[in-house]
């Protein structure tokens, strides 16, 4: 299938062709038609499967075709992040640059009044934070009574960020009568309750998930003690020549700290989390774009959204206490049938939550130590039993083994299947973050040491 098969106008297909695509990914194929022929909809996409243009060109196509209104919305898309917002916007000036169409991004962490002039000059097609979008509501400089369609965009994200309320009361004021549209990357219960609550018989598209998908990724673990793991991460950098490495942290402490530690190694990075200021992540993320920085050390809420192809390595320098969180991260590598590597450093009280993201993706992650980073505490290694012509091994301590294949280059699997011990709770899985009002694009941390909660998956 082509994009010209799928009855867009004219204008619309050039910006596409622009962009050198002329065949539709999978989302985009399923949700098309759905979007053009009014239909509501509900998509479990992740970022990455180009779902914006899945719901943005429909959406031009049918807001070029209608009755224009000078002023209010027309279209509203909410986005957990500003990031997010920002590139939703990107796409819709991008796709629609042949149209009369006027659109704008609402976050907070900016001021207001830029804001609020340009919603007076008249926007179609508003994309917004749902915290800053309901600032406007309140300071009533936003009308979004002729809404004609809406788009949950990330919505198992936002409502993780605790945005459930404001979403309530953003669908309270629009009328009843429109064309909705959720994307969301996990359909828990409550994504389907949400669901229930304001799509009309919605049509279900669903694409593959990355993490069965991205088979292109290397995924490998290095058991090393917390207290090695910057010395660690700079040993690698100087090894292995790297450039373009997304680091995750789990802290927004953790990412300052770790980024000033890179830069006194000499390697050039910048921390991305949600205390930064806007032209703070702008400025990083077009400096590690264009090469500038070779890392950049990010939280996972901030690094949501971040739109760049292809990243040749994810770093998990601490990993995610929500084990969903981890196939979030990498990924953002292995894009586009590029290979990439995602390499986590693990330390001893790591272990239940690597067990948790094995359970969840469903397979054994390669297990390696390096010479003179070898933890102090040795994971109780049960070796696999052996297997065919023998050549998977228990780990054998101070094995040359680099992250990427082994130096032996013999082939030989390292410690593949092996298993670290430790306690396992039960009940660990993903849960709800923070309890209080959340801020536009900065989640309320998450408490590291507590793993109870629900399981919503
Ligand atoms: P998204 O999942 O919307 O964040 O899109 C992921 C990336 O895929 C973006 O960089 C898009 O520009 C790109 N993209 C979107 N549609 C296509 C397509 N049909 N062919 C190739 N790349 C695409």
């Amino acid at each position: 299938m082509k994009f010209t098969d799928l009855g867009l106008s004219a204008g619309i297909l050039r910006a596409v062709a622009a962009q050198g695509y002329d065949t539709p990914t999978p989302i985009q194929a399923q949700a098309i038609p759905v979007v053009l022929a009014g239909r509501d909809l509900m998509a479990c996409a992740q970022t990455g499967t180009g779902k914006t243009a899945g719901f943005t060109l429909p959406i031009l196509e049918l807001l070029s075709k209608g009755r224009s209104r000078p002023k209010q919305p027309r279209t509203l898309v909410l986005t957990p992040t500003r990031e997010l917002a920002m590139q939703v916007e990107e796409s819709v000036r991008t796709y629609g640059a042949h149209l009369p169409l006027k659109s704008l991004a609402v976050f907070g962490g900016v001021g207001m009044n830029p804001q609020v002039q340009a919603l007076a000059r008249g926007v179609d097609i508003l994309v917004a934070t749902p915290g800053r979008l309901m600032d406007h509501m309140q300071q009533r400089t936003v009308d979004l009574s002729a809404v004609e369609i809406l788009v949950l965009d990330e919505a198992d994200r936002m409502l993780d960020m605790g945005f459930i309320r404001d979403i309530r009361k953003i669908l309270a004021v629009m009328p009843k009568q429109k064309q909705s549209l959720l994307f969301s990357a996990t359909f828990s219960d409550e994504i389907r309750e949400l669901a229930q609550t304001f799509l009309h018989n919605p049509e279900s598209v669903e694409v593959a998930r990355r993490n069965t998908a991205a088979e292109s990724v290397a995924q490998r673990v290095i058991h090393v003690d917390r207290e090695n793991k910057a010395s660690l991460l700079i040993h690698l950098f100087e090894t292995h020549g790297w450039h373009q490495v997304l680091v995750f942290t789990r802290t927004k402490h953790g990412a300052d700290a770790l980024s000033r530690k890179l830069d006194k190694a000499g390697i050039r990075s910048a921390a991305l989390h949600g205390n930064k200021s806007q032209g703070a992540r702008v400025r990083a993320l077009n400096e590690f774009k264009d090469g500038k920085l070779v890392a950049l050390v990010a939280t996972d809420i901030a690094a949501r959204g971040i739109d760049i192809d292809a990243l040749p390595h994810v770093i998990n320098f601490e990993l995610p206490n929500i084990s969903e969180d981890y196939v979030h991260r990498i990924g953002r590598t292995g894009r586009a049938g590029m290979e990439g590597e995602a390499l986590s450093l693990v330390c001893a009280d790591e272990r239940a939550y690597l067990r948790d993201i094995e359970k969840l993706i469903k397979r054994d992650l390669e297990k390696l130590t390096l010479p003179g980073f070898e933890p102090s505490a040795v994971p109780s290694v049960s070796a696999p039993p052996p297997r065919g012509n023998g050549q998977r091994q228990g780990q054998r301590q101070g094995q040359q083994q680099t992250p990427r294949g082994n130096a032996a280059g013999n082939g030989q699997k390292p410690a593949g299947g092996q298993k670290p011990g430790g306690g396992q709770p039960q009940n660990a899985g993903r849960r709800r973050r923070g309890g209080g009002k959340p801020q536009d694009g900065a989640a309320p941390s998450a408490n590291p040491g507590h793993r109870s909660g629900q399981r919503h998956h």
